[in-house]
């Protein structure tokens, strides 16, 4: 074996022992001879290595599924060992047609079916806004039709506002609910908040019956019927001055509004929203803006609501004007779901005021995102602007059931967020503080699940920090959880060790799937379905 060069690794020579190592006496056909004989002299004649790895994956599979050996073939051991010698003499990356066809191959195989439930199902499963995008058109037209709202209204923020839907008599024009599903919806808004604009609504599929936007936007029975004890905001905050909250010594938020453009029924600021929107005085902003000139330590700063973009152009600009100026902040954030609820509001001016913002000192937007069903072409476009303005634009999602609690639907999520010109960042456990949304809780070893799962199968820069909200963000790591009950959780807070106890969801009812709408059998909202 003269050709038994040392430029052939054990790869190589390992891969050889097993093509020739006969397994049966077959004589292949004809047209296999052929291929085979086709392929070799393809394998020998280009420049390129192509040819010559598909050889190669060829004769293995005809041996691994057929017993076939090449010499049955019609190849020798020195016909193969040729070509590994002009291999190992192209191949820039010292990479060998063993360690290739070899070894390689078979990681890249043996790897796909990791993701090919993912492949199979995403489309049909959790489509983006992108994908149903025609048919978001035409639950579009459908609306402006039911409320009679002009394309000028509806491409502008104002136009979309004017005519958000806080009734469920105005709901009930844009979506066919059954009525028992309209009385709780009734029911339901008398003490909790519901607005949703017409842009908003038009994602919701009419005959998904837990559509994961329409679980998102409006209120049910639950929200009224769930029990347990609300965790008051002057206990769950941390307020030192108006405006502020305030846990990490080199971090605040300022809480510059009560308003949003669709109120979410899984708010943690539930209370903070309260029932009416509020326009602050501007001595509150000053005595907010006094708290942070006081506090050197303080770096960086998060404008958040209610929703940062529910503050018109003019007062942004005056606040970020006045935060600017302030030496020790070095960064900062607006925290903002508008670029999902309504589009419309990323007008030129707001990307002049950020890109200005930005260029003083980096500037991110925090947004939250939590179906991919959320993004469509036209919130896509919004991020893409907003990303040539600032620095990053990060997501902020929440676990909830029926939204994004599978791994499908997470996956997808992660991956549409990232195509969407957004970095996946944070992944909020629900909060226990509010019993309003505690159907909507998942539980905390679903979600570890779920974020481990994206280890190894998608890319790192898509995985989020999946974390709980207890008096400051806990990290939910495996090796952070203490002890476990079936509904109680002990973990560590990181920066002063304390050990606290944290309600999870309730096995049994995460496991109900007759929640929200499907509380009212299989038609609780349904296409076609008349009252
Ligand atoms: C979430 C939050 C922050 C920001 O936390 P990061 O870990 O820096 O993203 C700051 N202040 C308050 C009150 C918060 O709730
Ligand atoms: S956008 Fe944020 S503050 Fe506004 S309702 Fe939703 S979760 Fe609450």
């Amino acid at each position: 074996m003269t050709l038994e060069s040392p430029a052939l690794d054990n790869f190589t020579r390992d891969l050889l022992d097993r093509l020739y190592a006969r397994r049966t006496d077959a004589r292949p056909a004809a047209e296999m001879l052929e291929a085979v004989k086709a392929l070799k002299q393809k394998a020998d004649q280009s420049p390129l290595l192509g040819p010559m790895i598909e050889l190669f994956h060829e004769l293995i599979s005809l041996h691994d599924e057929q017993g076939l050996s090449p010499d049955q073939l019609g190849l020798v051991r020195d016909d193969l060992l040729a070509l590994a010698g002009r291999h190992a003499d192209i191949d820039e990356h010292g990479v060998s047609i063993g360690g290739r066809a070899h070894r390689a191959l078979s990681i890249v195989r043996g790897a796909a079916p990791r993701i090919a439930e993912y492949l199979d199902r995403h489309a049909l499963e959790a489509p983006s806004g992108i994908e149903i995008w025609e048919e978001v058109l035409d639950n579009q037209a459908r609306i402006k039709r039911a409320l009679n709202i002009s394309d000028q209204e509806w491409d502008s923020y104002d136009g979309q506002l004017r005519h958000a839907v806080e009734s469920v008599d105005t709901l009930a024009r844009v979506l066919e609910l059954r009525r028992e599903a309209q009385e709780d919806v009734r029911r339901a808004t008398r003490s909790c908040r519901m607005r949703l604009t017409p842009y908003y609504a038009s994602l919701i599929r009419p005959g998904q019956v837990n559509d994961p936007v329409l679980l998102q936007c409006v209120p049910t029975g639950e929200m009224v019927d769930n029990t347990g004890i609300e965790v008051p905001p002057v206990a769950s905050d941390h307020s030192p001055a108006r405006l502020i909250d305030q846990f990490i010594p080199r971090v605040l938020a300022v809480k510059v509004t009560n308003m949003c453009a669709m109120y979410c029924t899984h708010c943690l600021r539930i209370a903070h929203i309260g029932t009416r929107d509020r326009v602050y005085p501007r001595q509150a902003y000053n005595e907010a803006l006094d708290y942070i000139r006081s506090h050197p330590s303080v770096r960086d700063l998060l404008i958040t609501g209610g929703d940062a973009f529910a503050l018109p152009n003019s007062m942004l600009r005056w606040l970020l004007e006045e935060i600017d100026r302030i030496d020790h902040v070095r960064v900062k954030r607006l925290g903002t779901r508008v670029p999902v609820t309504t589009p419309q509001r990323i007008d030129a001016e707001l990307l002049d005021i950020l890109e200005a913002s930005n260029e003083r000192k980096p500037l991110r937007v925090v947004t939250q995102i939590n179906t991919a069903q959320e993004i469509t072409p036209v919130s896509r476009a919004g991020f893409y602007a907003m990303s040539r303005r600032v620095v990053a634009v990060m997501n902020q999602a929440v676990l909830l059931k029926g939204v994004n609690d599978s791994r499908t639907r997470m996956w997808k999520l992660c991956e549409t967020v990232q195509d969407a010109y957004v970095r996946p960042y944070y992944l909020f456990n629900c909060s226990h503080r509010n019993p309003q949304f505690k159907h909507l809780r998942v539980p905390v070893h679903v979600g570890q699940d779920l974020v481990e799962s994206m280890y190894g199968n998608l890319s790192g820069d898509l995985i989020p920090r999946y974390i709980a909200l207890a008096d400051g963000k806990v990290p939910l790591h495996r090796c952070n959880i203490q002890d476990r009950t079936e509904t109680e959780l002990t973990f560590v807070k990181p920066w002063d060790g304390a050990r606290i106890s944290y309600q999870d969801a309730d096995p049994e009812e995460y496991a109900r799937q007759d929640f929200a709408f499907a509380a009212y059998g299989r038609q609780g909202q349904s296409k076609g379905e008349r009252e």
